[in-house]
């Protein structure tokens, strides 16, 4: 069991109001808000042990070198990785998938095939229809059913012998699916294909284990998971990351540079160009330890039931659509309420207090599925509560009636 109220003391922000009334933050599927550990994580090394990383002998320097290197481990801990090289810090999950597309896709010939899914979030289409532009490297795409699944019959279909990458969600970020990601990795392990998995929406809710899955790299934002903005990862299978050329050239990447031969550091710091965000990566850690203080297993179990809640709650309301209705579902309620904008149903519950996300969440695919501009997404946090769920379907109510 969850203490919630005294989880929600540790989020300053959860006690404000928005137009005199109070917060109802239901958007963290976009951003999570920040426990007072993380924020003063970041003060504190700012005070007290703040210098550039990794060019310092003096005593500073040091120590904040150790506390990057101490966040590599962390992660890699959270994340069962085999060794903290096979961690890179990016500044998201979008610089990650960039940097694979960049760097693993330049290892790529015209012709060759990447297989995404018609649910992924724009940051894993474009960078591959980038490298499309760039190499001739064709895109082949995993539908989904009304429900919100993955068509596994589908993606066993589109293996070719010029398949050289598989790359997917974990969780959808509009439809709450939570993909067979350990088959579809087999799958594609038996035709030799690496996979790459988008866990921007699965690390925060459950436990992540690279090893267990097997994947072969793995993409996370900090923001998502209680941590400052600005920092993320990257985990890669380490014959992979030992092949993969550079993905931005500059100072900490670097071996030996002269005007006739560059020699590049080894894995991880040949993908980590220019000073870090090492202050953020502390705090990333500090946020994997609040996490991991809580309990996957009682977070998993606590963002289920009040899914299930608000999913019942909302079902009951006339007109109401939700989208993902799938068997693996989390933390995620998208939905539209007869033909009413979403944009006038977000404003309108913002006016109450209530902060959801309206739009085609980056993700219009989705939206090109369901013949629908945009929807409205409540997603949820171990912070919130059946209270706040509530409010949202009086909200939806009050909100419907006026039209
Ligand atoms: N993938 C998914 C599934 C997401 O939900 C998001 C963020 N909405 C991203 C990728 C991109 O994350 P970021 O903006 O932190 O790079």
């Amino acid at each position: 069991m969850l203490d919630i109220n005294n989880i929600r003391e540790q989020f300053p922000i959860l006690s404000t109001q928005v137009y005199g009334r109070p917060l109802i933050y239901l958007d963290n599927a976009a951003t999570t808000q920040k426990p007072r550990c993380v924020v003063e994580a970041e003060r504190e090394q700012y005070y007290t042990a703040n210098a550039n990383v990794h060019r310092g002998v003096h005593y500073l320097s040091q120590q904040a070198t150790d506390l990057l290197e101490q966040a590599r481990q962390r992660v890699s801990r959270f994340i069962n990785a085999p060794s903290e090289q096979q961690i890179i810090f990016t500044r998201g999950t979008t610089e990650a998938v960039n940097l694979v597309a960049a760097s693993y896709g330049s290892m790529l010939s015209e012709g060759d095939e990447v297989i995404i899914s018609e649910m992924e979030h724009h940051s894993n289409i474009v960078p591959w229809q980038l490298l499309h532009e760039r190499q001739g490297v064709k895109l082949r795409v995993i539908p989904f059913n009304d429900r919100g699944e993955l068509d596994l019959q589908a993606y066993a279909r589109l293996f070719t012998e010029r398949t050289r990458l598989v790359s997917i969600a974990h969780v959808s970020n509009v439809l709450g699916t939570v993909n067979p990601i350990r088959d579809m990795i087999s799958l594609a392990h038996r035709y030799g294909v690496p996979v790459m998995v988008d866990a921007a929406q699965s690390v925060p809710h459950f436990r992540v284990d690279v090893q267990d899955l097997d994947c072969d790299f793995l993409a996370f934002s900090g923001h998502k998971i209680y941590a400052p903005t600005g920092i993320g990862v990257l985990y890669g299978r380490r014959s992979l990351l030992e092949q993969m050329p550079p993905y931005q050239g500059g100072g900490e990447m670097i071996s030996t540079v002269s005007f006739d031969k560059t020699t590049f550091e080894g894995i991880p710091y040949k993908f980590e160009a220019g000073t870090p965000n090492y202050v953020a990566a502390h705090a990333l850690a500090v946020a994997l330890d609040f996490v991991d203080g809580i309990g996957f297993d009682a977070i998993y179990t606590y963002e289920q039931q009040l899914t299930a809640y608000a999913t019942e709650q909302l079902s009951r309301i006339t007109g109401l659509r939700i989208f993902g209705q799938s068997e693996q579902k989390d933390a995620v309620v998208s939905f539209l309420v007869g033909d009413i904008h979403h944009l006038d149903m977000g404003t309108l519950l913002d006016r109450l207090g209530i902060a959801v996300r309206t739009g085609h969440h980056c993700a219009q695919p989705v939206m090109t599925h369901y013949g629908v501009e945009g929807m409205v997404r409540a997603s949820f946090s171990f912070y919130n509560n059946e209270a706040e769920v509530d409010a949202l379907a009086e909200g939806i109510q009050r909100v419907a009636k006026m039209f």
